[in-house]
């Protein structure tokens, strides 16, 4: 039996009236209702497919309605769903073992979101420098174009002026070097410097893979000043590039890591891991948060990761993204309003020469049309689909977004 505010027979216009009248209006969805996910395709409430190239923000790792996924989610229902960190249950402690195995990590601060992981580790890096190392560094360097979540810490954390308008005065301590800039890090080094956060690969800031000389140069840096290397993984994690994570695509391993988008695979869930040493800054009751290690949660979290980890998985993110990119370059790269094609495994971005306007006449043609996409950083159209699209689906996809490319003129 489904409860009946799940569904109702109001027709789709009035729905969305009233979605929109009683929701917060810092957000704004696109006209549609989603009743149903299958693999990399959704439906809508009038029964229209649409290939999801968006994957709820690049959250969706194995598509909608994975089987495995549901099966353990719905077995999982009919036993436990929450007891509260004052206790233990076995899902949450085989998701720290799993985290712990495959990744640089000793210990698993789980929680629910990217903002709240990355405010965890914003918290251990201070800590760990005022109670391990007695010194008295509480500064951080972050990057412009960066986005780390919209709490107060992480907003002071993103450096884009957009995401602080009207919220100041923003935490204190923060620095914003230019995007791949080590030597603009080394200057802005000083000795009330904690730790510096970054994302391997920037997502919202418009779909910015590092150079791998950067990464390297910052974890330099942080060994000659003793300071925290934080890798940001909330959207490049748990297989989006190709790599379980993409610290080991670039081969420079961080202090700390944190998760969260992906690797509930569509239920909330994040996490902040660190190294032992590191992560002894934090002592009994220093912090916490009652959903944090949720069973429901972190029993999706082991079964995306065990998904993730099947042989041959990896190689197929990194074959389909290697598959998109050769085809948006081949289908537009003479395009006179497409500036670059770029990305890792299957997080991808087309840079426009156009308006934040006019990018999204893009993605509203292309949803029209039947694909899903977003944009990132104002004039990047996002491709962040599930890892488990075919070549066709990726065909499709470049496909529908070439003969919707006229959406820019349109609106001139
Ligand atoms: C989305 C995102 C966040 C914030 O995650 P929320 O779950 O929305 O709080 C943080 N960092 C990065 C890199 C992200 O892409």
């Amino acid at each position: 039996m489904t409860h009946a505010p799940l569904t109702t027979d109001a027709s789709t216009d009035a729905l969305i009236e009233a979605g929109r009248a009683s929701m917060s209006l810092s957000y704004n969805p696109q006209p549609v209702v989603f009743v149903e996910g299958r693999g990399a395709r959704v439906t809508d409430r009038e029964g229209r497919e649409y290939l999801d190239f968006l994957a709820g923000i690049a959250v969706n790792t194995l598509g909608h309605s994975h089987p495995a996924l549901i099966e353990t989610l719905k077995s999982q229902l009919d036993r436990l769903v929450h007891v509260s960190n004052a206790y233990w249950t076995e899902p949450q402690i085989g998701f720290q073992q799993r985290l712990v195995e495959h990744t640089f990590a000793d210990r698993v601060y789980p929680c629910n979101s990217g903002a709240e992981a990355n405010e965890a580790a914003l918290k251990l890096a201070r800590r760990y420098q005022r109670v391990v190392r007695e010194q008295d560094r509480y500064e951080f360097i972050t990057f412009e174009k960066s986005f780390h979540g919209r709490t107060m810490g992480a907003i002071s954390a993103t450096g884009q002026p957009k995401y602080h308008a009207g919220f100041e005065p923003l935490v204190p301590g923060f620095h914003y070097a230019p995007w791949g800039d080590a030597d603009a890090v080394r200057s802005l080094v000083n000795d009330r410097t904690a730790a510096i956060l970054v994302e391997p690969v920037q997502g919202e800031g418009g779909v910015r893979p590092a150079e791998p000389a950067f990464l390297a140069e910052l974890r330099r840096i942080c060994d000659e000043h003793g300071l925290v290397l934080i890798f940001d993984e909330v959207q490049c994690g748990v297989g989006r590039t190709g790599s379980l994570f993409a610290y080991q695509h670039y081969g420079v391993e961080p202090d700390i890591m944190t998760l969260a988008k992906g690797i509930g695979g569509g239920v909330p869930l994040g996490a902040m891991v660190a190294r032992a040493e590191v992560a002894e800054g934090f002592t009994r009751g220093s912090h916490a948060s009652t959903y944090g290690g949720n069973p429901l949660a972190t029993a999706a979290g082991c079964v995306v990761l065990d998904e993730v980890l099947r042989e041959g998985f990896l190689d197929h993110v990194t074959a389909m993204g290697e598959r998109l990119r050769d085809g948006l370059r081949s289908a537009l790269g003479d395009h006179p309003r497409v500036v670059d094609v770029r990305g890792l495994g299957l997080m991808n971005g087309v840079e426009l020469d156009a308006t934040p306007a006019e990018a999204l006449q893009v993605v509203h043609a292309c949803r029209e049309d039947g694909l899903l996409l977003n944009t990132a950083g104002g004039t990047v159209v996002r491709m962040v689909p599930p890892l488990i699209v075919t070549a066709d689906d990726v065909d499709l996809a470049i496909e529908r977004l070439a003969a919707n490319m006229g959406a820019l003129d349109a609106s001139a």
